[in-house]
């Protein structure tokens, strides 16, 4: 596109004196209320005789002519100045190469940028690519800039080499996953898997994640399931000019909330809970896969067998009383996939004691069936109104 990488070097300085490159925004939302918390700063390259040129084709040019400092201080302070107008807790992320991770004074000029124009550096957010982590100097400078409070982004990950070493190690506050893995999520149970691991990993080590090149609403209701926070993409907004983002924040007014999605639990308090379940003594619990054999069984299978419940793990239903395969033959008849869907029949445990047990599917996040759940409690320590309930089942 450019003949040399000299003509580039005033092409481009040309347009960044002019006023031809400008920043623009693309709204990054809260999957939980689409309320927009920030937006994304990309170049925009306006120029008379080629139109509109993407930062994919300038960026490279720039980076080996060594202007993407200029650029970035430009970037930094039409945006900080713009930002000027809007609420205070609106976060900007600018993209940072790892070229210029090198420079450590970099941290002090984009902190010192902020405080004259009047933004908070804790709403500067870095987006860095896995190449940066690869150089020792680019640590020092991540670890400045984290000092002064701005927060560090890793961007395009699973596109580079994706350690999850570095995860642990780096004071990533925001991961923001790619667009193919996102892309693909919806067709590959490997790539959503993969997006559910790394939310997983972010509500444990404590950083936030974003789903990049959000395009359609069954990947939006699809990560909102999986418990991603947050996301970008043409479904929520293209990065549009400093003039548009007033009237963009003000048709985004967070969707009103039901008492329910206020309360939403993550995963690990899912799982805090789940587990509860499976250490009481009492309550019977068994998960058992698609063919039947059980997957994981909790304490309470101890008293209603008489026997180590770890005995049963890996095996075949038919170890316990049939009640059990014939529950979850009842709910295999029932027609399609329904996960409200429950069977349930009173079964007598080694000791003579009854209990009421339940089954139910269990679904992934594409409502695919991986097993079944198994509940189960002593009838006769039930309370009173229960246990007349159940004699008038029999
Ligand atoms: P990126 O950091 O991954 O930025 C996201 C890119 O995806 C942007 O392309 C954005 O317009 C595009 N995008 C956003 N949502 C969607 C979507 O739903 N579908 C699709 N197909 N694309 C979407 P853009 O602006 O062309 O930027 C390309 C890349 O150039 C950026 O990728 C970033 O790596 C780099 N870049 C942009 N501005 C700057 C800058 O100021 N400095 C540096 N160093 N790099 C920049
Ligand atoms: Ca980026
Ligand atoms: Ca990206």
């Amino acid at each position: 596109m450019f003949s040399s990488q000299s003509r580039f070097n005033l092409a481009f300085a040309a347009a960044l004196i002019e006023g031809r490159i400008r920043p623009h925004f693309q709204p990054i939302v809260s999957l939980a209320d689409q309320s927009i918390t920030g937006f994304e700063v990309l170049a925009r390259w306006f120029d008379e005789d080629q139109g509109s040129i993407s930062p994919s084709v300038f960026v490279e040019y720039a980076d080996r002519g060594g202007m993407l400092d200029d650029l970035l201080d430009l970037l930094m302070r039409e945006a900080f100045k713009a930002a000027q107008q809007w609420p205070g807790h609106i976060t900007l992320a600018f993209n940072v190469s790892p070229t210029q991770l090198r420079d450590c004074n970099l941290a002090t000029r984009l902190h010192d940028a902020a405080i004259e124009l009047g933004f908070s550096p804790s709403n500067v957010n870095i987006e860095i690519t896995e190449a940066s982590m690869l150089e020792d100097a680019s640590l020092s400078t991540i670890n400045k800039m984290r000092s002064l409070g701005c927060a560090i982004s890793l961007d395009d990950f699973g596109t580079g080499y994706s350690s999850l070493t570095w995860l642990r190690t780096l004071p990533f506050s925001t991961v923001k996953i790619d667009t193919s893995f996102v892309r693909a999520m919806t067709g590959q149970k490997e790539s959503r898997k993969i997006v559910t691991a790394v939310v997983g990993l972010g509500q444990s080590l404590g950083f936030s994640v974003i789903a990049e090149g959000v395009e359609t609403t069954e990947q939006q209701e699809l990560l909102t399931r999986i418990g991603c926070s947050s996301a970008q993409g043409h479904l929520f907004g293209r990065a549009v000019p400093a003039a548009e983002v007033l009237p963009m924040l003000a048709a985004a007014q967070p969707a009103p909330q039901g008492a329910h999605s206020r309360t939403r639990m993550s995963r690990d308090n899912l799982t805090y809970q789940a587990s509860s379940l499976y250490q009481s003594s009492e309550i019977l619990v068994l998960f058992v896969d698609n063919d039947l054999n059980i997957v994981n069984t909790g304490a309470g299978l101890y008293r209603f067998s008489e026997a180590d419940p770890m005995r049963f793990k890996g095996h075949h239903i038919s170890a316990l009383p049939p009640a059990f395969a014939i529950l979850i033959e009842e709910l295999r008849a029932m027609d399609g996939v329904d996960e409200n869907a429950t069977a349930s029949r009173v079964v007598t445990s080694h000791a003579n004691e009854r209990y009421s047990i339940i089954a139910q599917v269990v679904l992934d996040e594409m409502k695919d069936p991986i097993g079944y759940s198994i509940f189960g409690c002593p009838i006769e320590t039930s309370t009173a109104p229960e246990r007349r309930l159940y004699a008038v089942d029999r």
